[in-house]
Order: C-alpha cells, then structure tokens, then sequence
C-alpha cells in the first residue's frame, strides 16, 4: 500500500490547498441542497475537500486528501475500453472481473494538481469521476444564494462542512465572510484540529459551530483517528471562551462507534470534561456509526477497516443519551 493509502496527510498538502485557496478558489467535492440535519432550518452544504484526520468509521473517505481523486463506479462500467486506450500512464488494465486501476500510478500522475484525468475524457457511462474541484468563491455563492427564501422562511442557511473546513483555511475565511455580508446564517462543522490562528479570525462570521469530539483518552484518539486530541481540547477551551461574549451556537458531537467509542464509561468521561471546562455548551449530540460510507473506500481504491463493524443498537444510544442528560446537557438543538 503506498503512503497516501495509507492515509498520510502532510504539511506539504496543507501548504497546498492554502496555496490553491489564495485566489479565492475553493477545492469542494459536493453543494449538497436542501439539507435538514447540518444546522437549523433548511441549508446548503459545502462540502470542503481535505482533513488531516484518518478515523477509520470516515464515511466520507473521498474527502480526506485536500486534493482531486479518481473514483471508478464499477457498477456503471460498460466495458468499452476508451479509458484504457486514453490514459496516457498504463494505469488501467482489463480484466476478467473488470478494469483493474492502478491509483498509485494517478497518484503520481494526476493528482495533487498535476491534472491529466484523460482517462475521465470519453467515459460516457459516467463511470469514473474525478472527486474534487477548483471552484471560485462567486460561484459557490451563486449555487447557495439561489435558496436564500428558504433559508429565510425556515432560519437555515450555509454550513461549511467536508473533510475538514479548516483545510482550506484562507477560503473558509472569505466563504463565511461573504456569506455574513449577504446575512446568511453560517454554521460549521469540524473537527477542530488546526491552529488557533485559522480558527480565531473565523469566528466572528460563525453563529452555529459542530465539533467533533471523537475520544476522550489521547493515545486511543492517535490509534483511530491518527492524531492527538489535544489541540482539539485546546481548542473547545479557546472557543468556549470566545463563545462567552459572543453569539455563537455551540455543539459538541460524537459519532458512536460500536466496540471503539460506544462503552458508557466513553460518554461519562467526554459529557463529564464538558460541564467542567465548556460551559457555554449545552448541547452534546450522538451520531450513531452508519454503513453507508464502505463501498467509497472501493471506488476510491482504498481499503476500509471496520468492514464487519455493526451500526449500535438503538437501545445503546438511548442509554448514552440518558448519560448525557444525567449530566445536564441537551442532546437536541431544535
Ligand atoms: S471508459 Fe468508462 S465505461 Fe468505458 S471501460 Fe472505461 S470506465 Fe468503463
Ligand atoms: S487518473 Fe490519470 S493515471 Fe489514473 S487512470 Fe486516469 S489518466 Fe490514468
């Protein structure tokens, strides 16, 4: 397995995607519309290419390299052969079962901004994509702006999400900035690993902030996600006290992952840090672990870990969520 399947993510893609931002270009690999679940009222979601964690449930594999990917829908394949013939690197081989890809060949090739995707060029079957794109700041607003009745009618707006917002921290800041001056309402899902001289300036364009809180002990944090969660507690503290004097919403979210996260112990450990060191959060919300991510791993030519890993039952979340009210926190926000 090469590095990047393995999940690196290094200084150097950071200096990237900043380097791809300075023009006010964003790399997004989705505008998802209408959503209800990513912030209050009806919403537009951005989804930001890039994260420099690696948890092992990600069911948004697609998003973790800041940089664009080829994905092959197998399904949809119709076995013509013109990407065989169009890439230029040998990188696709016929057979039986179907093309082979080899990604380590587009690593080197055609991503990270070295373009190319010729193989993407005649394949009307749609069954390979490049994930990722460059897009201008003016046309992303244009896309969100084209729902600002609804945003109006129902209290939603824009929420920046991804991979991870901060990734791309100079176009966050100019997204939400803009999004302000055209008083949409913004909110922000992250989780929270950057330097507090991204996050600091983009707070005052934030009104609804999602963070992630994904383990309490460090060296389980390291082994699933692939960093440390202290920053990520530094962090809370620092926005915690940002939050004091300013209107800002802010939740804390952990997603559930059976045999890793979901011991009750867990949750009493993370609902018990809150209370003492953020009390401008009252709200502390589970996201049950989900399926729904497995076959992006394959399209993308990565491997996924937790393959036999069930969703927790709903009578675990029930008693987690009552460890969370015993502890004086909301697990709702509408
Ligand atoms: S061009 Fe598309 S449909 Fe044709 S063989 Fe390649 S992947 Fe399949
Ligand atoms: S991404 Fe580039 S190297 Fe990979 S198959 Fe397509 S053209 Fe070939």
């Amino acid at each position: 397995m090469s590095a990047y399947l393995a999940g690196t993510f290094s200084k150097k893609d950071i200096d990237w995607g900043k380097k791809m931002t300075e023009n006010k270009e964003g790399i997004i690999f989705d505008i998802q519309r209408w959503s209800i679940h990513d912030g209050p009222g009806i919403r537009s979601n951005v989804f930001f290419k890039g994260c420099p964690l690696r948890c092992k449930w990600c069911s948004n594999p697609e998003s973790q390299e800041v940089y664009q990917e080829l994905a092959f829908f197998r399904g949809k394949c119709i076995g013509c052969g013109r990407c065989i013939t169009n890439c230029p690197y040998q990188a696709i081989t016929p057979s039986e079962e179907g093309n082979i890809i080899d990604y380590t060949i587009c690593q080197r090739q055609c991503y990270q901004g070295k373009g190319g995707y010729a193989c993407t060029s005649q394949c009307y079957a749609k069954a390979l994509k490049v994930i990722g794109e460059k897009v201008p700041l003016p046309d992303i607003m244009k896309e969100v702006l084209s729902d600002s009745k609804l945003y109006e009618q129902s209290g939603g707006g824009i929420t920046v999400t991804g991979g991870e917002p901060f990734t791309q921290p100079d176009f966050l800041l100019e997204l939400l900035r803009f999004s302000k001056e055209k008083g949409l309402h913004t909110t922000v899902e992250t989780c929270a690993f950057t330097s507090w001289k991204y996050f600091e300036p983009a707070l005052d364009y934030i009104d609804f902030l999602f963070v992630d809180f994904k383990l309490y002990d460090e060296e389980k944090h390291i082994a699933y996600t692939g960093t440390s969660n202290k920053i990520i507690k530094e962090n809370l503290c620092r926005i915690n006290e940002y939050a004091k004097n300013h209107k800002l919403t802010l939740v804390i979210r952990t997603p559930v992952i059976t045999g890793i996260n979901d011991s009750e112990e867990e949750i009493r450990l993370i609902a018990a840090w809150i209370k003492e060191h953020l009390s401008e959060v009252h709200i502390y919300q589970l996201l049950p672990y989900h399926r729904l991510g497995r076959g992006k791993y394959h399209d993308i030519g990565k491997s996924y870990e937790l393959e036999e890993t069930e969703p927790p039952a709903a009578d675990v979340i029930g008693a987690l969520e009552q460890i969370i009210r015993s502890h004086g926190l909301d697990i709702k926000y509408d």
